[in-house]
């Protein structure tokens, strides 16, 4: 299946637990910690994921799976690496520009800085 682009990811969202979303969806818009179940998770880590998930979690895995490949932005998921730097670069709405404080986005480039130098 096609992957679909950042802001579609939220279609998938279905076959994430509800007592999940909020952890979710903070942590894909804005690279918020999560618990130690979702970082394994988004870490690749299906040992890890499988003993630290609760029984509704536990028989989710499957889904998990589905909504990371399909649905979820590429760089938020596949390794240790990955979900330190989605985490660090402030995850799609990105870090807040260090010139107007608005957040960057995925771009990692703020328009007033281009307006600037243009
Ligand atoms: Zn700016």
């Amino acid at each position: 299946m096609q992957k679909v682009n950042e802001f579609e990811w939220r279609n998938g969202m279905y076959l994430i637990p509800l007592h999940c979303h909020e952890g979710i969806i903070n942590y894909i818009m804005k690279g918020d910690p999560i618990g130690g179940f979702l970082t394994a998770i988004v870490e690749n880590d299906l040992m890890g994921a499988y003993s630290r998930a609760d029984d509704i979690n536990r028989n989710a895995l499957g889904n998990y799976c589905t909504f990371l490949y399909n649905y979820a932005p590429a760089n938020c998921h596949g390794s240790f690496d990955k979900r330190e730097r989605w985490q660090a670069s402030g995850g799609v709405t990105g870090r807040p520009c260090p010139r107007c404080e608005k957040p960057m986005g995925s771009g990692r480039i703020c328009n007033c800085s281009s307006a600037k130098f243009r």
